[in-house]
């Protein structure tokens, strides 16, 4: 009896609990930017790429805030601790030496923290907490959010609490996720907040558990924050792997897997080491939606 009074009437009670119940249409997903600054690059060759192979040497350092009704997630902990360093309203350049003695040069301009507080948020009020995987780039500043329930690969985080720790990390940014409460994400897909709008998917291969991060936006669109899936634009365009992947054949079955599922949902790919794409993304406290 469609259009009927007692259908109507019906579509009304139900829409009116939906709202009642901060669930269905009234779900909100905010997407921030944060900006972890620019980590210097002089030779690409660790990505196999050469200098004339790339137009921009730098790579960018970001993080990312997902607001939902249900939580509020941090995916990602940028490069350097807040800790660490001392703003000056200048940029600041970082030197970075790793435990495994590489050398790193970041210019920082905000703490992540200050940018999360322009948001509207402060680090106890993350909920969720996932890193796309443990290299040092990654990790900055998560002993910050060890309170928030942390999303990881059991294969990820056993690595990261292994003896010997795997290269390019830094356990003393991390440790305190020992003892965070778990969520683990198993198989390929997990849905952070149960209505498909924010899920993340395992994309093995640069560390054991490396993930990506599917945001669906009503307004923006689609889009999948790609962790190190790929660096550079020109990994993707002349089908380039860097020499220290964990598994190179997972990250080629990582890349194809996630190229059929950019075409499926039309989703847009932010790399989120690509200088140029990231420095025209607009930063917390603006958000996409
Ligand atoms: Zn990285």
């Amino acid at each position: 009896m469609p259009g009927s009074p007692i259908t109507h009437a019906f579509v009304v009670l139900l829409a009116t609990l939906s709202v009642a119940c901060g669930g269905g249409d009234t779900d909100i997903v905010k997407l921030f930017v944060l900006d972890g600054g620019t980590l210097h690059v002089s030779d690409p060759s660790r990505f196999q790429l050469k200098r004339e192979d790339v137009a921009e040497l730098d790579l960018a350092v970001a993080c990312y805030l997902v607001v939902h009704t249900k939580g509020v997630l941090l995916w990602d902990a940028c490069a350097v601790p807040d800790s660490e360093w001392t703003p000056t309203g200048s940029p600041v350049k970082h030197h970075l030496v790793l435990p495994d003695s590489q050398e790193r040069d970041v210019t920082l301009t905000q703490p992540v923290t200050a940018q999360i507080a322009a948001a509207g948020y402060a680090a106890g009020d993350i909920t969720h907490f996932a890193l796309s995987h443990y290299h040092y780039d990654h990790t900055g500043n998560a002993n910050l959010f060890a309170n928030a329930a942390w999303l990881v690969q059991k294969i990820e985080r056993d690595a990261m609490f292994g003896t010997p720790t795997p290269g390019v990390t830094r356990i003393s940014t991390y440790e305190s996720l020992r003892n965070s409460r778990v969520i683990s994400v198993e198989g390929d897909e997990h849905d952070v907040f149960g209505d498909g709008t924010v899920v993340i998917k395992a994309a093995r291969g640069h560390t054991p558990g490396h993930q990506v991060l599917y945001v669906k936006l009503p307004k923006t669109g689609d889009v999948v924050l790609a962790g190190d899936l790929y660096h550079y634009t020109q990994e993707r365009t002349l089908d380039r792997v860097p020499t220290f992947e964990f598994d190179a054949q997972q990250t080629r079955a990582a890349r194809k897997a996630l190229d059929e599922f950019l075409r499926k949902t039309n989703a847009q790919l932010w790399i989120q080491h690509d200088f140029t794409a990231h420095k025209n993304l607009k930063k917390a406290p603006e958000y996409y939606e």
